[in-house]
């Protein structure tokens, strides 16, 4: 039996999906007025976790991430550059969709772009005026009036009762001491340029909040399984998402609602002024295998904090390593795959099971490495186990997703090695030896035969 921690509730429950065998996933996609960060994607990275999990247990999982291009943040970025709004969310976006790739995330069946709904939208904050949940203000921008939902505040679990709620606020990311009418449409201003749309209030643009009510509910229902992000979308995000969605609909919004605790590097926030402020490529650059990343990523639960530091690369390549190597070791012995796992299975199972425990699974799974090594040092493996072995290295993957696909050499390692061989052959041998370090770096060992390099892994 699948549990999971439901934000809502606060407890964990089990989980039942709306449809039987099949599953409506909405992740909040990122905002794509920057490269995303590592934080970013131990949040992206707790969502295909989850997306594995759920696949494994034998769901049909329809997931729906979406991309914000148009808010507060990327209209700032594009008059700071001097661009048009799709020159930056373009680039970005193309960006995004490359780290993605790269940390093997199983792609979403759909990315909607928050542009291209704008119609979806206009639409659902009429009927919130028609249904006196919304109300138009002078300087023709339309605001959510909170006072209007008796739930609002369920998911943070704010008491209205007890809380002054102050003025309406336009900008879309606020703080939780003061609750406040919020904006689903914004009136333009100059600052917006020519990011604009007509609507039945003039011109304007919507407010985030709104964006993933409404593609949500487009490609997902009125009433979906599952809705995630990191713990900072709770509120206003979250929060302001279930009182459209629930006014405008009249029906339940989310049943499940999961959210991952946050990333820091260093015991502390991620910083551009100290020099820990890390994206996907900067930690490719600096030799990291996606692997790592993932496993790094993936070896803290979801609900607590992660702390990242370069140093942890060394634990995870050991970690990865001792896989590989159990899994040449057992196929020496045996190719012949049935499907049994061994016992050592259900356990993991059940760790998954339980609310995502991945530290815990990975325990039970490295202590089953272990006593593999040590049967087939004992020569007291059978085929039987040995094959089963295998089974579970393969299924172990298709949710942590750490081994590399082959040993493959990256492209960067084989120019550097390219690059390294024109100075021997110069015999500049202090050049090609500070090109070693470097290959050295990236997690490589590169030998020299008559045949050319020759490459192994660390
Ligand atoms: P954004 O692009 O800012 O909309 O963020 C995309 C996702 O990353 C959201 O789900 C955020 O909650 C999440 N996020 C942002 N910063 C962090 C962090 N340091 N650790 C974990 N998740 C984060
Ligand atoms: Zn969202």
């Amino acid at each position: 039996m699948l549990r999971l921690y439901n934000s809502l509730s606060r407890k964990k429950e089990e989980f039942i999906p709306i449809i039987d065998g099949k599953i409506n996933l909405y992740t909040c996609g990122p905002t794509v007025y920057d490269v995303a960060h590592i934080g970013n994607f131990r949040t992206f990275l707790f969502e295909d976790f989850l997306k594995r999990v759920l696949i494994a247990r034998g769901f049909d999982v329809y997931h729906v991430m979406n991309i914000t291009d148009v808010d507060d943040k990327t209209i700032q970025k594009a008059l700071a550059e001097g661009k048009s709004l799709s020159d930056i969310t373009e680039y970005y976006t193309n960006l995004f969709m490359k780290d993605l790739s790269i940390l093997k995330i199983i792609p979403a069946d759909v990315y909607p772009a928050a542009t291209e709904h704008v119609d979806g939208m206009i639409q659902m904050i009429q009927q919130l005026i028609e249904k006196n949940h919304a109300y138009l203000a002078q300087d023709g921008s339309v605001y959510f009036s909170i006072k209007s939902f008796k739930d609002y505040g369920s998911l943070t679990n704010i008491k209205m009762s007890e809380m002054q709620h102050s003025d309406r606020v336009s900008s879309d990311e606020y703080s939780l001491d003061n609750p406040q009418d919020f904006a689903l449409w914004k009136a333009y201003k100059d600052e917006d340029g020519d990011v604009c749309w007509e609507s039945p209030w003039g011109k304007g643009r919507p407010g985030w909040h709104m964006e993933c009510s409404a593609m949500s509910i487009e490609y997902l229902g009125n009433h979906f399984d599952i809705h995630c992000g990191g713990v900072d979308n709770k509120f206003p995000h979250h929060e302001n998402e279930i009182a459209q969605s629930v006014c405008a609909k009249d029906t339940p919004f989310v049943n499940y609602w999961l959210h991952s605790e946050f990333l820091l590097v260093d015991g502390g926030k991620m910083s551009k002024s100290i020099g820990n402020y890390y994206c996907v490529s900067d930690l490719i650059e600096k030799g990291m295998m996606p692997e790592e990343i993932r496993y790094i990523l993936l070896s803290a639960h979801y609900r607590t904090k992660v702390n990242f530091t370069i140093e942890k690369q060394h634990e995870a390549k050991k970690g990865i390593q001792r896989i590989i190597e159990l899994r040449a070791r057992l196929n020496e012995i045996n190719d012949n795959m049935d499907n049994d796992l061994p016992l050592e299975a259900e356990a993991f199972n059940n760790a998954l099971d339980d609310d995502l425990d991945s530290p815990k699974a990975l325990g039970i799974f490295f202590e089953w490495v272990r006593s593999v090594n040590s049967a087939l040092d004992k020569k007291t493996i059978s085929d039987e186990q040995s094959s089963q072995g295998l089974n579970f290295i393969t299924y172990f993957d298709s949710i942590y997703s750490i081994l590399p696909a082959s040993d493959s050499v990256p492209q960067s390692v084989i120019d550097l090695a390219n690059e390294r061989e024109i100075t021997r052959q110069n015999k500049e041998w202090g050049k090609a030896d500070i090109l070693r370090e470097e290959i050295l770096k990236k997690g490589w060992i590169v030998k020299d035969t008559i045949d050319g390099p020759k490459f192994s892994r660390i």
